[in-house]
C-alpha cells in the first residue's frame, strides 16, 4: 500500500524566494489527503503534479495565514472545474466563517457538498477512520488554537503461504480464517497452527505532522515510536528566546523529541524566512538525530 508524503511548502510565516507557506500532500494507497494549505498551494500542486480531482480530505492545522490562505482558491477552482463529490474538511470552527463570507460576497454556491469536521485543540480525538487510515488529532501549544495530525495505517490481515496450503490441498474457503489467524482442522483431524501457515503482515506505519507548536512533551506520548515525524523547526537554537515567545520550536529541539519519542525519520519543516538557505538548520538537527530530512517543496518521502 502507497504511504508517501510530498512537500508542497515548506516556510513559515511569508513566502520568500523558491519556498511556499506550509502545505503536503499525503498519498494513502492512491487516496490525497492535503494538509494545511498556504497561499500559493495551487500552483505547486500543478508544479509536483497533484491533482486536486483526487483530494477528498483537507486537515488545516490552525489559523494563522500561513496554513490556510490557499485554501479558498483551491475550493473555487474545484467548483469551477464541476466538482460534485463532497470534500471532507477538518479544521478549526471559525474557519468554516471565513468561507461562508468569502462564498456569500462572491455570490458562489459551490457545487459540490463541503463537509465540516471542527477540530478541538484541547483534546486528542479520532477524526477520520476508513479501510486505509485511522486519523486523531493531535493538540499543540501554539499562540492561537493548533492541532496536528496522525495518520496510523491498519494492521493488515496475515500472509498465506501458498505452497504450503497447497501442499496440504487447504480449500479456499478457509483462506479468510487463516488470513485472520485461526488453526487449521484438516478432515482427518490434524491441526495445524496458524503460524505454519502463515506470516504476519508488516507493521503498520504512521506518520505524524506538528506544525506549529512550541516545545511541550504533552503531546510526545501520542506520537511515540512513529515512522516518519514531520516537526517544525523554524529557528535555529541560537534563537530559541523568539522561538519561546513565538511558541514555535527549534531545529535541535525538533532532533530532541524525534530522539525522545523513538521516531525512525525526521522531516523538519516550517523555516523562517530569515534563513536563505537551510544547511545549517539541518546540520544542527543531524547533530542530534541524524536520521533528519529537509521537507522542502518538491520532496516525496515513503513513510517506511
Ligand atoms: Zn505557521
Ligand atoms: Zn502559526
Amino acid at each position: 500500500m502507497k504511504f508517501e508524503v510530498t512537500i508542497l511548502g515548506s516556510s513559515s510565516a511569508t513566502p520568500i524566494f523558491n519556498r511556499n507557506p506550509t502545505s503536503q500532500a499525503l498519498n494513502i494507497n492512491e487516496h490525497l489527503y492535503l494538509i494545511d494549505c498556504g497561499e500559493g498551494t495551487q500552483q505547486q500542486m500543478l508544479r509536483f503534479d497533484i491533482k486536486a480531482s483526487r483530494i477528498d480530505y483537507i486537515f488545516i492545522s490552525h489559523l494563522h495565514g500561513d496554513h490556510y490562505l490557499g485554501l479558498v482558491g483551491l475550493l473555487s477552482s474545484m467548483h469551477l472545474n464541476g466538482r460534485k463529490k463532497a470534500l471532507y474538511l477538518f479544521c478549526p470552527a471559525h474557519l468554516k466563517e471565513i468561507i461562508d463570507l468569502q462564498l456569500k460576497y462572491s455570490e458562489t454556491t459551490l457545487q459540490f457538498p463541503l463537509e465540516y469536521t471542527f477540530t478541538n485543540a484541547q483534546k486528542a480525538e479520532v477524526i477520520v477512520n476508513n479501510n486505509d487510515i485511522i486519523i486523531e488529532t493531535i493538540p499543540l501549544d501554539h499562540r492561537i488554537d493548533c492541532t496536528g495530525f496522525i495518520f496510523r495505517q491498519k494492521k493488515r490481515l496475515r500472509k498465506l503461504i501458498k505452497e504450503k496450503l497447497d501442499e496440504l490441498n487447504i480449500p479456499v474457503e478457509y483462506y479468510t480464517a487463516l488470513k485472520k489467524g485461526k488453526d487449521y482442522t484438516s478432515t482427518n483431524g490434524t491441526v495445524y497452527k496458524n503460524d505454519t501457515l502463515t506470516t504476519d503482515s508488516e507493521a503498520p506505519k504512521a506518520y505524524a505532522y506538528c506544525s506549529d507548536t512550541l516545545y511541550n512533551e504533552q503531546y510526545f506520548n501520542q506520537i511515540c515510536n512513529v515512522t516518519v515525524l514531520y516537526h517544525e523547526a523554524t529557528f535555529l537554537n541560537d534563537m530559541l528566546d523568539r522561538a519561546l515567545i513565538t511558541h514555535h520550536t527549534t531545529a535541535l529541539q525538533a532532533a530532541q523529541i524525534a530522539l525522545k519519542i523513538n521516531a525512525k525519520k525526521l522531516l523538519i519543516g516550517h523555516f523562517s524566512a530569515r534563513y536563505k538557505t537551510l544547511n545549517e538548520l539541518l546540520d544542527e538537527a543531524r547533530s542530534v538525530f541524524p536520521a533528519t530530512e529537509l521537507a522542502i517543496e518538491g520532496k516525496t518521502f515513503s513513510i517506511e
